[in-house]
């Protein structure tokens, strides 16, 4: 039998595996403690878990972003060395799993400097690892953090992919944003911002004259819809539209402070308000109704409401 190694995929993993050691690098100075809890390479896909108290914040995520993609363009080689485990531990390899390694370790070195927007920075990735690697950082292609997340109070998790993955995003990205600014009657991606603060403005200000007109229209119609009578009520009072019944309460207040009033909407929600001298606790319970509320005003929601007042 042949083994059929797939070259395509062997690349793949191998891209993610070598940008998994430099992101391990660059995490190491932002956490100077940290060490790896878990790590998942696959397809130009990488997920590392990290011991670390909080969060990247967005400036630590870009920079990350931009000094692994500097490595990459910088070509540096992916050195592979055959040494012992004393030798390798003097270089400063990073070792995760003390007891696994024998005498004679593989140690995999990335060493160069790069320039940043806050200098110049030494890159110094060492590990002892047994995995297959790039020969150099530029066959990684390209490499994009896509999130990351707390798995536990002391364990952060990032994923990032590379090579051809972060294309494949960049193009998705790209087409959801062109959608958008079509959506949007704009000309550009950079007009977005200036769009979106005035589509949100406008929307504040249709729902704050939204608001005013509900309350105008609810004080009308409680006022003016035919109300029934009964020996418990001085009005009975159907609200025919689907309203919020939070706005009817604070309406309702205002109009009927010296009645017994009973006022309901088609989904069953009422509103048993009752002068100072009768309870209106007593009143729903009688009526059979589920309630909530005090002696003088009891809120609900039960569809018996709509049988009982036909
Ligand atoms: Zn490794």
């Amino acid at each position: 039998m042949k083994l059929v190694v797939d070259q395509d995929q062997r690349y793949a993993k191998m891209r993610a595996h070598t940008a998994t050691h430099l992101l391990h690098a660059e995490l190491a100075k932002i956490f100077p403690n940290t060490k790896q809890a878990g790590s998942l390479v696959d397809d130009d896909y990488l997920r590392f878990d990290f011991a670390a108290d909080r969060l990247l914040d967005q400036y630590e995520v870009d920079k990350i972003n931009k000094v692994i993609n500097q490595i990459i363009y910088f070509a540096y080689p992916v050195k592979v060395d055959e040494t012992s485990y004393k030798e390798a531990i003097k270089l400063g390899a990073k070792a995760f799993f003390e007891d696994k390694y024998g005498d004679e370790v593989r140690v995999v070195q990335i060493v160069g400097n790069i320039e940043t927007q806050d200098g110049k920075e030494a890159v110094k990735s060492i590990e002892l690892c047994g995995g297959t690697h790039v020969e150099n950082t530029k066959d990684i292609g390209c490499f994009m953090i896509v999130s990351q997340e707390a798995v536990a109070s002391w364990v952060k998790r990032i994923v990032a992919i590379t090579g051809p993955k972060v294309y494949e995003r960049m193009q998705e990205v790209q087409w959801i944003l062109d959608v958008v600014v079509s959506k949007l009657g704009i000309k550009t991606a950079t007009q977005l911002e200036d769009k979106l603060d005035k589509v949100m403005k406008e929307h504040d200000e249709m729902a704050a004259s939204l608001e005013s007109l509900v309350s105008v229209l609810l004080t009308n119609i409680l006022t003016n819809a035919p109300a029934k009578k009964d020996k418990d009520f001085d009005k009975i009072i159907n609200i025919p539209l689907n309203i919020n019944f939070k706005n009817v309460l604070t309406s309702a207040k205002t109009l009927f402070d010296k009645q017994n009033v009973l006022i309901y909407n088609d989904e069953g929600n009422f509103l048993l308000m009752t002068k100072t001298w009768s309870s209106a606790k007593a009143i729903a319970t009688k009526l059979g109704l589920k309630w909530w509320g005090n002696e003088q005003m009891v809120q609900g929601r039960d569809e018996k409401v709509l049988e009982l007042f036909k």
